[in-house]
């Protein structure tokens, strides 16, 4: 079963693109979205300032999303967790965007101190209209008209990122990670072609962790059904809702430092992704737990009645495996993310009251992302014989129509992962 990733975005940002025409001077548009650590410190600040004054001065008309200072939202949840097991969700909203405040108004002192007019704007401000589901709220609409005019006056709009208004007024934020969401948004409201920035702690996207694999490459170009993949298995280079939202606008996403001017990584349109391999990249999850229930009678109405549960728990299941068996009873096991482990294993025991039941957590799910498996034959083939290889026992499998994933003992992580990435040609 392919990860539980929806490829729908169910509240697209509604404002259409404006094409409004700008006597004179037509500068273009152009989002940067600056990340926690690229506004961490005064020094930060003033450098990301600096960065802003640049992109004007080459003939762009810049809208800046800025995150929280790092580490900033972190300390406010704790905060609030101090005070109560369960704090409302609408307080925790209204206290963790106060962070994204805090550094939209020191870039705009920033960029006042280098001459560049610039005004912070919340999510009130710039009307960014969420649904009311706190803690993960979904953009409706954003006042793109309002950004455009300020841009095109000259003066650079500091938006809050991860922050939104619902219809009765109240903040809502967009889940962690969602100012890269509200970066793509914003490029998407402003019109066809704009691009946006994203400036991480990263300097793009690599064909594999570099702390595992020394000689892995950083990728020029890489498609939004690649980045979706790799996202939704644990590289967290961006939210999984900005690269799903960046597809449906066809936002081109470029991926770099605030600390170099060295290029990032492109996300763009399949056909622009240039880089015709068949595996783009190799990636890891260590998050994912095994469940296995021994000796189920093989008929049926058992799987159904167990994922069922699962599924009434909102528990997302990732990997499923069950064989047929001669006797009449199989194995069925299943993996689930490891800080879900206890309530699944506890609704399995309900479900099949006198099975045994085992749990494994010391597991690693390694997996290989690229367009090209879907023309080439033979590539998981390929990936079992290179673990093979490596005396690696695959536990559990799944696939998608772009990606191979195989579940294997935590001990082979970074084996495993050299192994593929080598094997299938990705190191420098
Ligand atoms: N500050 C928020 C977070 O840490 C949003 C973001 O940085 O994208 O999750
Ligand atoms: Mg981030």
């Amino acid at each position: 079963m392919s990860n539980p990733v929806s490829n729908a975005v169910s509240n697209p940002v509604s404002s259409s693109p404006s094409n409004a025409p700008h006597e004179g001077r037509k500068p273009r548009l152009l989002v940067q979205k600056y990340g926690g650590t690229s506004v961490g410190t005064i020094e930060r600040i003033r450098a990301v300032a600096q960065r802003v004054a640049s992109a004007r001065a080459a003939g762009f008309d810049v809208v800046v999303v800025a995150s929280a200072m790092s580490g900033e939202t972190n300390r406010l949840i704790a905060l609030g967790q101090q005070l109560s097991k369960r704090p409302d969700p609408r307080e925790m909203d209204a206290l963790v965007a106060t962070g994204e405040q805090v550094s939209v108004a020191l870039l705009a002192i920033a960029l006042h101190d280098l001459g560049v007019p610039a005004r912070s704007l919340t999510g009130f401000q710039v009307k960014l209209r969420t649904d009311s589901a706190f803690m993960k709220a979904r953009i409706r609409g954003i006042d793109a008209e309002q950004l455009i005019e300020t841009a095109r006056q000259g003066v650079v709009p500091i938006v809050a990122g991860f922050q939104g208004v619902d219809d009765e007024g109240n903040t809502t934020t967009l889940g962690r990670g969602g100012s890269d969401t509200t970066a793509v948004a914003i490029a998407a409201a402003l019109g066809q072609g704009v691009a946006c920035e994203i400036y991480t702690d990263v300097d793009g996207v690599y064909t594999a962790d570099p702390n595992v694999c020394p000689n892995a490459r950083k990728v020029r170009r890489i498609s939004y059904e690649e980045m979706l993949e790799l996202a939704s298995l644990g590289a967290k280079v961006l939210q999984i809702r900005s690269v799903e939202l960046a597809m449906k606008y066809a936002v081109p996403v470029h991926v770099r430092t605030s600390f170099s001017d060295a290029e990032g990584t492109w996300v763009v349109n399949e056909d622009e992704s240039l880089e015709s391999v068949v595996v783009a990249g190799v990636t890891s999850d260590k998050n994912e737990a095994k469940v296995t229930i021994r000796r189920v009678e093989d008929k049926p109405g058992r799987a159904a009645g167990l994922f069922e549960a699962l599924a009434d728990a909102r528990i997302s299941v990732d990997m499923i495996i069950q064989n047929p068996s001669a006797d009449g009873s199989t194995d069925m096991t299943f993996t689930v993310s490891k800080n879900e482990l206890d309530r699944a294993r506890e609704i399995a025991s309900k479900v099949f009251a006198s099975h045994e039941i085992f749990v494994r957590e010391d597991v690693v799910k390694v997996s290989i992302v690229g367009l090209g498996m879907r023309s080439h034959a033979g590539v998981a083939a390929k990936m079992f014989r290179l673990l093979a290889d490596e005396g690696i026992n695959i536990e559990a499998i799944t696939t998608s129509e772009i990606k191979v994933s195989c579940l294997v003992a935590a001990k082979y992580h970074e084996l495993a992962v050299r192994a593929l990435h080598d094997g299938f040609g990705l190191g420098a």
